[in-house]
């Protein structure tokens, strides 16, 4: 109880600029469809393209900022593909084991 520590600064201050809040979709290239909102009455930060509306969501605090949101979208999306092109390594691997059995069966009847 009262353990609250309040770490380095505090946020700034409200700024009257606006910081970028829109990005290119990592889905369908869209130059500036992809919007992010953050919510921080239940510290949810959402980002989606109005374009081809996929979208993702994540927990923000006070200090979270728009790009932040994209970027671990990009990060999310970056992991997926990796998966997926390791599954194509596998498949393109066993092909080749066979070639190479093919190979080493003519070497032996010579
Ligand atoms: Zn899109």
């Amino acid at each position: 109880m009262g353990k609250r520590k309040s770490r380095a600064k505090p946020p700034p201050k409200k700024r009257m600029d606006k910081l970028d809040t829109v990005f290119c979709c990592p889905f369908c290239n869209h130059g500036s469809s992809v919007e992010c909102r953050i919510d921080l009455k239940n510290l949810i930060g959402e980002a989606s393209c109005r374009i081809c509306l996929e979208s993702f969501s994540t927990t923000v605090n006070a200090l979270t900022e728009p790009i932040d949101i994209y970027s671990e979208w990009i990060d999310e999306c970056e992991r997926v593909n990796n998966l997926e092109e390791d599954n194509t390594t596998n498949r393109y691997e066993e092909e080749k084991e066979e070639e190479d059995d093919n190979n080493n069966n003519r070497s032996e009847e010579e």
